[in-house]
């Protein structure tokens, strides 16, 4: 496969430090709030990654974290605490806060057919090992104290903006519009790994530890997750391209620094939901979440075809007209789908040049929306329909578009007999003996009942038919 890069800024091939298996850390949730379908974005294109990962044949083991903890209201290192903000504004204690939406997380995680990772660690079940990993940093020379926190020194790097595109004072946390220059820094990038002293006294969740009582960075967490459950190699990180800096570069940063030697080889970053307004985001703006698209009548998983059709190194604008198009468009291809005869042998030499077609074009950096039109290169193929179903099953192993038990359901719902079928057949009888008499005013009222019902009749040479209105 080849995979764009965000550290190298090139697409690679991707090789992982050992043959055939993957490591794969997804920096999780922060989880004060219900995750908008943004953040579920990158989530989703993160699972198709893994999906097609393991399609190709890795053993693929995907650690996520839970911030629960170390989760100041803006990437710098001050802000109002998240986890608070969302305490107070639900009259519940953080931890009760943090197990709420970490369900939540999941449950709107299961409706669009994301997998569950392999390891889930909450940020607070991990203290100890921030300990261990900021003590190293302290004795090595890579961190100090100043003013009650712990810094990383950055200065002691011979590189630290990995994913820096921007230029070096758009970065400078101290210019920054709103924060307040935080004088215990050393270099204006310098980040904290252990708070004892923030502006925000009232934190509600402190630990001991040997420079006091106090809490973690946000950063720390990911690094320590990731190098407890994939050792000192980690094949790919993922995350939002919001995240890429500080929090990665801060990453990168205190575990090379903490290992001695390059820490994770691919870095990939899935770009934006936008509304026409902007970003979508927790803070601000338009916050539409699975549950809101489900109120609306749609189906969990057409915003996930939505979000395969376009690149995830493109942002992708959200708009209900652009949500429709794609629910037109996965109805119809599922009802293509629930057409397809059931019976019949593969034909084994078509199955493998169109599956060699889909990997060619899902395995280019994750050509999803090539993926997608693979799909319907199926449905018009010249072959017989078991291996046309075949095929897209197979497919589906990566899009996770349930394609198959949506065809299925169509068809139990199309062959089910109607609810009140019987008796508005019944009236029509009823209403046609009437006729028959010249009994016009009870075949009127039989016509008015079921106009009630919701019913619409219309009389013809061939009889009288009905459809509900
Ligand atoms: P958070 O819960 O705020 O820590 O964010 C969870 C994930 O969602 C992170 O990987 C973010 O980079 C990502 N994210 C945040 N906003 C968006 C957005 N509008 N579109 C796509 N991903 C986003
Ligand atoms: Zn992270």
């Amino acid at each position: 496969m080849k995979l764009y890069n965000s550290a190298s800024r090139k697409k690679e091939e991707f090789v992982p430090h050992e043959p055939g298996k993957v490591s794969m850390y997804t920096c999780g949730p922060t989880v004060y709030h219900f995750a908008h379908i943004g953040n579920l974005r990158s989530y989703l294109m993160e699972d198709v990654l893994e999906k097609f990962l393991r399609y190709e044949g890795y053993d693929v083991k995907r650690i996520m974290n839970i911030t629960d903890v170390g989760h100041l209201a803006s990437d710098a290192d001050t802000g109002e605490d998240k986890m608070l903000k969302g305490a107070k504004r639900e009259h519940k204690s953080v931890m009760e806060i943090a197990q709420f939406y970490t369900d939540a997380f999941f449950a709107d995680c299961k409706k669009l057919n994301i997998k569950y990772p392999e390891v889930v660690q909450p940020a607070t079940g991990m203290i100890d090992d921030y300990i261990k990993v900021i003590t190293k940093l302290l004795d090595t020379g890579y961190a100090y104290v100043a003013g009650g926190n712990v810094y990383f020194d950055t200065s002691k790097l011979e590189k630290y903006y990995v994913f820096n595109d921007h230029d070096e004072e758009d970065l400078a946390v101290g210019v920054r519009e709103g924060v307040e220059e935080d004088l215990n820094k050393r270099n204006k990038n310098d980040f904290v790994l252990w708070f004892t002293k923030s502006k925000f006294e009232d934190q509600a969740l402190k630990w001991d530890s040997p420079w006091g009582v106090g809490y973690p960075g946000w950063h720390i967490e990911c690094s320590c997750i990731s190098m407890k459950y994939a050792g000192e190699y980690l094949d790919i990180h993922c995350g939002g391209i919001d995240n890429a800096f500080p929090h990665h570069t801060n990453e990168i940063a205190q575990s090379e620094a903490y290992l001695g030697h390059p820490w994770c080889k691919y870095w990939m970053h899935v770009h934006h939901l936008n509304t026409n307004s902007g970003k979508m985001s927790k803070s601000s703006g338009e916050f539409l979440t699975v549950s809101l698209l489900e109120e609306k009548g749609y189906d969990p998983l057409v915003y996930r075809f939505f979000c395969l059709q376009s690149h995830y190194r493109k942002g992708l604008v959200f708009s209900w007209e652009n949500l429709d198009n794609a629910k037109v468009a996965y109805d119809k291809l599922v009802a293509r789908v629930a057409a397809l005869a059931e019976d019949g042998d593969v034909d084994q030499a078509v199955f493998d040049q169109y599956k060699a077609a889909f990997i060619e074009a899902v395995g280019n950096d994750l050509n999803t929306s090539l993926g997608v039109t693979a799909l319907y290169d199926v449905l018009k193929a010249d072959t017989n329909d078991a291996t046309k179903r075949a095929l897209i099953a197979s497919f589906d192993q990566v899009l996770g578009l349930s394609l198959l038990d949506k065809a299925a359901a169509l068809k139990e719902k199309e062959a089910a007999p109607v609810e009140g079928a019987e008796e508005i057949e019944a009236l029509i009888a009823k209403r046609l003996e009437a006729k028959k008499a010249k009994d016009w005013a009870t075949a009127d009222a039989i016509r008015d009942q079921l106009k009630e019902m919701g019913v619409e009749i219309k009389d013809s040479k061939e009889g009288t038919t009905w459809t509900r209105v």
